[in-house]
């Protein structure tokens, strides 16, 4: 730290005096002990109520929230003013402020601030400029991190392999549709669909060529429903369709529909050659056909019991 007097335009830039009528507030200031920072240099410890606000007069700070060494939430240039919001709430500071390069700070008394606002109209209101603006930045860090939570769990629920939601996603979403549908008796209908002689499709044509017609058949199942239906990939080689508002008999043309789109798919193996298609078994249920206190469970139980059946009456079939 050393005190080397403060100039006249390091005076003027100060965000705190803007408007202000900075020949008079000049001698104030020149009271004030000025701190000479090297980069790195720790000048607020979060957690610590120091008493002095900081006007920036050269140099930049960053604002750290979870250590001085941690990565800068933002970072303040010169003429900024730093540990107002200590001074007005009274609080320990809720981040660590750090020079980010050499930095001169000038360090104000919060009781000499006080007065000095007190006296100034234009000191008060930039003061308040400058609470607002924090409290803005504030917001715009809760937002992008709303943003990245929302992000995580969109990642959370979509498979990696076929971009369909996956098994968590159904469980939560396979709940809330049940209890929908019983409380507005409206019916809702499952679909569970298994790839047929899956196991001997990979060991002929590879694991590789597994993935690529995995990947076709949930496409070609995707384009073959309406917008409001909803498919999940249920585990390897099953998928699982959740039809609100459809009865059995709606519920049995759709699965024969996606039977035939399963049939017609093209898959192609590494090198874009062709190889031959594959089908699949698919098990319906209508939720009204279970007793009241059916869980999920049952459900999906329900439908994969009409999968084995279409399994053995010779599987490329809907049973229900
Ligand atoms: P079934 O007609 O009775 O359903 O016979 P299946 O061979 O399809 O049934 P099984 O359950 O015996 O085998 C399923 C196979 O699906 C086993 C596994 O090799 C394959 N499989 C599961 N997940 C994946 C995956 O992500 N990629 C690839 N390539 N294969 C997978
Ligand atoms: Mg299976
Ligand atoms: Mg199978």
């Amino acid at each position: 730290m050393s005190e080397q007097p403060i100039t006249l335009e390091e005076l003027e830039q100060l965000e705190l005096f803007a408007s202000a009528d900075v020949r008079a507030l000049e001698p104030v200031v020149r009271s004030c002990p000025v701190h000479t920072l090297s980069p790195g240099e720790v000048l607020i410890e979060r957690g610590t109520h120091a008493g002095r606000v900081f006007l920036l007069l050269s140099g930049s700070l960053g604002v750290h929230l979870e250590a001085p060494d941690g990565e800068a939430i933002t970072t303040l240039e010169a003429g900024a003013t730093v540990g107002e919001i200590s001074m007005i709430d009274r609080e320990p500071a809720s981040a660590f402020v750090v020079a980010a390069t050499a930095a001169r700070v000038v360090a104000m008394d919060e009781d000499l601030l006080w007065i000095v606002t007190d006296s100034s109209h234009a000191v008060a209101s930039n003061l308040l400029r400058t609470l607002a603006r924090r409290l803005r930045g504030g917001n715009r860090i809760i937002q992008r991190s709303r943003g990245e939570l929302e992000h995580y769990r969109f990642v959370a629920s979509v498979d990696a392999l076929t971009g369909l939601f996956n098994r968590h996603w159904l469980d939560k979403m396979l709940g809330r549709q049940m209890e929908r549908s019983r409380a507005d008796e409206t019916p809702l209908s499952l679909l569970v669909i298994d790839v047929d002689h899956f196991k001997p499709f990979n060991d002929r044509h590879g694991h590789v060529a597994g993935d690529h017609a995995l990947r076709a058949v949930a496409d070609g199942l995707r384009g073959a429903l309406r917008p409001t239906d909803m498919i999940a990939r249920y585990g390897g080689e099953e998928f699982v369709v959740l039809l609100p508002g459809a009865s059995i008999d709606n519920a049995r043309d759709v699965a024969e529909r996606l039977r035939a789109a399963v049939a017609a798919t093209a898959i192609s193996g590494l090198r874009g050659e062709h190889l031959p298609g594959v089908t699949a078994s698919i098990g319906v249920t209508e939720l009204g056909a279970l007793s009241a206190e059916a869980d999920a469970e049952a459900f999906l139980d329900a439908a994969d019991k009409a999968v084995y059946r279409a399994k053995g009456a010779g599987r490329d079939r809907v049973c229900l």
